[in-house]
């Protein structure tokens, strides 16, 4: 993508507004505007990395055999007083009403909807276990809308749906989820650390938060030292095979967010203990039969006896996890994206666009790269050669190019990683096989 045929709207001064540096980094970076109090449109850029993170939370859903749907933004109302979420829901929920009058609403999650077309689609036990999820703009009427897109009113999520014959049946279901949760947030970069969070009024033990650790986060959270530094990328899992004692191992130390903190299990860490703020970037629940028996989720077991079935809901905050991601890796020059998420893998600036020279050997590494399949923002336009590095520094793209007269005489083009700054002087073949490679 050529810059000066891009929309990049970047902003020089720190917007007043912006409390936390993922917000203020990502409107001064160009990737979102305010619409109204925690309503934003997402521009190229941003759209760019939302899309990325997106497609990493669709297919590590795909990959566990969750399968995925669409369900509609707005829900009738009626849906909602089956379960009694109607009334009890209150004033986060937006209620609309349509020209013939009927009550509708702006969904603030979906449980009831997917429990409807289980209940009118699965008959019988052999069609079970079930997994569906959706990625779906989510409207919460927030008290407090704040942060940007970390806690905003319009938001997006993954949340997914399990469907089991019976509670271990559900168990497994929710183990497979929590162990793909670790894996999606290991490939965006995150430390994402999995807590217990409250059951509600079903108790048990079966509620997860993940959170990853930053001042900035709204959480206050406590956990054994162990959690810090240990790697959450889990690999080589059979998501066939029986995931319990694998659940059990990575729950196996103190880790509780606030309404599940133990006084007792803290006295007894001692100097093991720590707490911290932390982000909440997905939320794991088992709830039972709650929704499947106010909406008639039943089907026959083998012996053709009718069944509730049980289940559990697991979401991701998939427009949170932008200004997550932000907040663990930044500096203060602006973003520093990981590869996986990031808009472009690579930025290249011409230093000297008046030199045809500069301007050919630019040309011709970004067809070059482009042809490779490189993601590449060239940075072609008229402007002084540091406000384009920048500009490059500020929206973060892993890889920074700079090609000029000097280094062109060379031969070389220079080379910058923007996570450690690490400078190389390389020919342009060399950077092509490193980037391309
Ligand atoms: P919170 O305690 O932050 O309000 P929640 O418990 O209401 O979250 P869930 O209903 O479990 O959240 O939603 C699943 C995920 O959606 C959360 O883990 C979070 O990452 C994200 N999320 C929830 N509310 C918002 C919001 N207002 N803006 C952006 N993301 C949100
Ligand atoms: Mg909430």
């Amino acid at each position: 993508m050529r810059l000066s045929a891009y929309f990049l709207p970047t902003l020089k001064e720190t917007p007043a507004e912006a409390q936390i540096v993922s917000h203020r980094l990502m409107l001064r970076a160009g990737m979102i505007r305010q619409s109204s109090a925690g309503i934003y449109s997402w521009l190229p850029l941003g759209l760019k990395v939302l899309k990325k993170i997106e497609q990493i939370v669709r297919e590590e859903q795909n990959a566990i055999g969750c399968h995925e749907v669409l369900m509609p933004t707005i829900q009738p109302a009626d849906l909602w007083r089956q379960s009694g979420r109607y009334d009890d829901y209150g004033p986060e929920m937006l209620r609309i009403k349509d020209r013939h009058d009927r009550d509708m609403l702006f969904g603030p999650t979906n449980e009831e909807q997917i429990t409807e077309i289980f209940a009118g689609s699965v008959k019988s036990y052999k069609d079970l276990p079930q997994l569906l999820y959706h990625i779906q703009w989510k409207f919460r009427d927030e008290v407090r809308p704040r942060f940007g897109i970390m806690r905003g009113r319009e938001f997006l999520m993954k949340d997914a749906y399990s469907f089991d014959l019976d509670k271990d049946g559900a168990r497994r279901s929710y183990n497979k989820m929590f162990v793909s949760y670790l894996r999606t947030y290991a490939r965006m970069g995150l430390k994402a650390i999995p807590m217990a969070a409250d059951t509600g009024p079903i108790g048990g033990d079966m509620s997860h938060e993940f959170l990853i650790l930053a001042d900035t986060g709204e959480s206050e959270v406590a956990c054994h030292k162990d959690f810090l530094d240990k790697d959450w990328s889990v690999s080589d899992i059979d998501f066939d095979g029986d995931l319990g004692p694998v659940v059990d191992e990575l729950t196996s130390r103190y880790a509780a967010t606030d309404e599940k903190r133990d006084a007792g299990a803290e006295a007894a860490l001692g100097d093991d203990l720590v707490t911290a703020r932390g982000i909440e970037v997905g939320h794991i629940f088992y709830f039972g039969t709650k929704y499947s028996e106010k909406l008639g989720a039943v089907v026959t077991d083998k012996d053709g006896e009718n069944v509730t079935v049980e289940m559990g809901s697991y979401g991701i905050g998939v427009s949170r996890l932008v200004g997550a991601i932000i907040e663990a890796s930044h500096d203060d020059n602006g973003i520093i994206w990981p590869e996986s998420v990031a808009p472009y893998k690579v930025g290249l600036i011409n230093l000297k666009v008046d030199d045809d020279d500069c301007t050919a050997a630019c040309d011709d590494l970004y067809a070059k790269l482009s042809q490779a399949g490189v993601e590449v923002l060239y940075d072609d336009r008229d402007a002084r050669a540091g406000a384009k590095f920048a500009d490059m520094d500020l929206i973060g793209l892993p890889w920074q190019l700079a090609i000029g007269p000097r280094g062109l005489k060379n031969g070389v083009v220079e080379m910058k990683s923007r996570k450690t700054g690490e400078r190389e002087e390389l020919p342009a073949e060399a950077v092509l096989a490193k980037l391309a490679g």
